[in-house]
């Protein structure tokens, strides 16, 4: 047996050991500290209670012989599929159900969709990026190009037309920068793949955060994406699935390439290589839906991002660029003073004793940025959000 050689070239990913070996290293050495996180990445409130009580009842019904359910279909189960094509409508974009996969979440099909595509694609990825998109391709040895985000882009790169890229990753809003590309922008690059016959891979797991109508909250509301973009979405950010598992991943009818077509593709793949998520993980899913879940999962959204406005608020206050944090949980900004993204995370550590995450985890242009987040709870945030404003004062 030869093992798959790529796996060597997959970068260690040192970021979150670090961060907690500087963590642990910091409180041994100062016990009487409080040390507050804002670099989660995880949601931290319950689920709500109309998805507890859809768990439950489900659960019901699979102990008992009349109700119980067995293999489900590999793309999702037919009730779930309609409420989520029903979301999509709320944003003028119309799907056929047989084009929404219900999925366990964002990152199994971010990186099993990659079954669809030769191995000499070139991908196109931005830097800084959420690094599963560089890992997977890595682990199969396509080749990737970095396109750069950076101030002078606000983070939002767009397409080149002297750069040519068959698969395109695109985030928004981004995760880590909180950057979010507005309608013309994402026709530019709807334009650029349809033109060049390139694929977008277009991860919209934090659209829940959009408040403004203008931002789309998916990349079908550009005219001509049904032909190029294929589109991860996830229960996770939106109702606190992560650890529930849940999402699903748009593949249009219209995808043609080379004479196949990936929505048939995409099928065969998962009918072949999955069975499906739970029918009690669904029913809970389904709920998230109702006008009761809806309402409940918004309480939890804004109570994040009202987090997201308090930071924002005093880095504002001390001149602090920063973009994100008002349709994002994540809120990116410029290390003072031209400093690091380690040697400013060490920096807050030690005199605030607030930990967030160095942009330079994320790529070479987050070197001198910074992630923090609006996950922790309101109390953590707003003495978290005290301290900065002595500190920075
Ligand atoms: N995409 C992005 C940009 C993320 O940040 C995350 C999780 O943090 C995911 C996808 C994974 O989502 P899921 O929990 O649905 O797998």
């Amino acid at each position: 047996m030869k093992p798959n050689k790529n796996y060597q070239n997959i970068a260690q990913s040192y970021l979150f050991s670090t961060i907690a070996k500087k963590v642990n290293e910091f409180s041994s050495k100062n016990p009487d500290k409080k040390i507050i996180k804002l670099g989660i990445g995880d949601v931290t409130l319950p689920l709500c209670e109309v998805v507890v009580k859809a768990l439950k009842s489900a659960s019901e019904e699979m102990g008992v012989k009349e109700t119980f359910h067995g293999y489900g279909p590999e793309q999702g189960y037919e009730f779930l599929k309609e409420k989520i094509g029903q979301y999509y409508r709320e944003h003028n974009v119309n799907l056929d159900n047989d084009e929404i996969f219900v999925s366990d979440g964002a990152k199994s099909d971010l990186g099993n969709i990659l079954d669809l595509f030769d191995i000499n694609n070139t991908v196109l990825v931005p830097d800084p990026v959420y690094p599963v998109y560089v890992d997977t391709n890595t682990m199969a040895g396509r080749k990737i190009i970095y396109i750069n985000a950076n101030a002078d882009n606000n983070f939002l790169p767009l397409p080149d037309e002297n750069i040519k890229a068959d698969i395109i990753y695109l985030c928004s809003p981004n995760n880590p920068t909180g950057a979010v590309y507005n309608k013309e922008q994402l026709k530019q690059w709807v334009n650029y793949a349809n033109h060049n016959q390139s694929i977008i891979l277009f991860d919209s797991a934090y659209e829940c955060f959009i408040t403004d109508e203008n931002l789309p909250r998916s990349i079908y509301e550009i005219d001509g994406a049904k032909t190029c973009a294929i589109e991860f979405c996830s229960f996770s950010k939106m109702a606190g699935f992560t650890g529930t598992r849940c999402g699903w991943t748009v593949v249009p009818k219209t995808l043609e390439f080379d004479t196949m077509n990936l929505n048939k593709m995409w099928l065969r793949r998962q009918t072949t290589k999955f069975n499906g998520v739970s029918y009690i993980i669904q029913k809970g899913a389904e709920a998230v839906f109702s006008p009761e879940g809806q309402k409940q999962i918004k309480e939890n959204l804004d109570y994040y991002k009202e987090n997201a406005k308090l930071i924002s608020d005093v880095l504002t206050k001390h001149n602090i660029w920063h973009i994100g944090g008002k349709h994002s949980p994540y809120i990116w900004l410029k290390c003072p003073n031209n400093m690091k993204s380690w040697e400013f995370f060490d920096y807050l550590l030690e005199n605030v004793q607030i930990v967030g995450t160095p942009g330079s985890g994320f790529g070479n242009n987050g070197e001198g940025y910074f992630r923090l987040t609006s996950f922790g709870s309101r109390e953590n945030t707003k003495e978290a959000v005290e301290r900065l404003d002595k500190f920075l004062g």
